[in-house]
């Protein structure tokens, strides 16, 4: 373990010349209803507006245009709980090579019917009994497909930071950046990106608090293992950080927080109405945390990524009647 040559801003810096001309550069909304709650000056980073509708798109992108020619005619193997499926069957499209996409039986009904759509082969799995990272390995064994992670792998991170880079060159340095955790990818890279542009910004990672396995780890210095849990933050349904992802969490970040189902549909309810913004409940936990945390944020410039928006209506609308 002690091998592992971890990404750096290169890296970040790299992905980004790859991704160039095929992710969005997603805009950075700011609403004065948000800068008067908190009494601080925040940005949104709006990744729910990123091409399949997250900002998984730019780790998966990044990774396949990596492959060499061998990979690229084999194809790319994923697991995922939705958003990654959607991002590495696009980014395969876009490059004219196959994808079979592992995806848990309960994923949400968009997110399914959005990677065949992509034309992902999509394999189903049930997320409470069986393995799915074994599942993986023995396709791409078989098929001799290249496995790519959601979070766990160098190339993932490093295109998963060049949300936080660009917000970064928006905005300029700022005070504390807030991004959602599920295994780390997201959160990591931001981290690399924040060392390099804003060395001084505070990196807050926040994850469900049904499953604060991240918060534990952080605190414990090793990687704790729980259960899948029982959340609407489905993005974040992560039973661990990955191998890549921990070291530079516990170096660069800041702390870990957490935030309730509850706490996430009032987000949800607040971008829809007051921003006409649709960002899926994984994609609130950064702002439900700086919320919590409004008494230390006064008089500061604040970064949140809203990672998604990939919600069914149907869902949206369920949840919106839930409280
Ligand atoms: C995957 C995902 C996350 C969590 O990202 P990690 O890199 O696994 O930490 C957060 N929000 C959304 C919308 C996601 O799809």
């Amino acid at each position: 373990m002690n091998t592992l040559t971890l990404p750096t801003f290169d890296d970040v810096l790299a992905a980004a010349a790859r991704i160039e001309g095929y992710a969005h550069k997603t805009p950075v909304f700011t609403s004065k209803t948000v800068n008067e709650e908190l009494g601080a000056e925040v940005f949104f980073k709006c990744e729910n507006l990123q091409r399949m509708g997250a900002f998984k798109f730019r780790g998966a992108f990044n990774a396949l245009s990596r492959f060499d020619e061998h990979q690229r005619r084999a194809g790319v193997v994923a697991f995922s709980s939705g958003n990654h499926a959607q991002a590495i069957a696009l980014a395969a499209k876009l490059l004219g090579m196959p994808a079979t996409i592992i995806m848990p039986h309960d994923a949400p009904v968009a997110k399914v019917a959005a990677t065949k759509g992509y034309g992902g082969n999509v394999v189903i799995y049930d997320r409470y009994t069986e393995d799915r990272e074994q599942i993986g390995r023995e396709l791409a064994g078989k098929h001799g497909l290249t496995l790519i992670p959601p979070y766990d792998h160098p190339d993932v991170i490093a295109g998963q930071g060049t949300a936080a880079k660009e917000l970064f060159e928006e905005t300029g340095p700022l005070d504390a950046l807030f991004a959602p955790l599920g295994g780390g990818g997201l959160i990591s890279g931001s981290a690399l990106a924040t060392r390099a542009l804003s060395p001084d910004c505070a990196v807050y990672a926040v994850e469900p608090e049904a499953g604060n396995d991240g918060q534990q780890s952080f605190r414990s210095g090793s990687i704790v293992h729980i259960e899948t849990p029982k959340t609407i933050a489905d993005g974040a349904q992560t039973q661990h950080l990955g191998n890549y992802t921990f070291p530079i969490i516990r170096r660069d970040v800041t702390d870990v927080l957490t935030a309730s189902d509850a706490e996430l549909i009032d987000c949800m309810r607040f971008f829809a109405s007051r921003m006409k913004l649709i960002v899926e409940p994984t994609g609130c936990l950064g702002f439900a945390a700086a919320r919590q945390m409004k008494a230390s944020l006064k008089g500061k410039r604040v970064g949140i990524i809203l990672s998604g928006g990939n919600v069914d209506l149907d869902r949206f609308s369920e949840l919106m009647l839930q409280h």
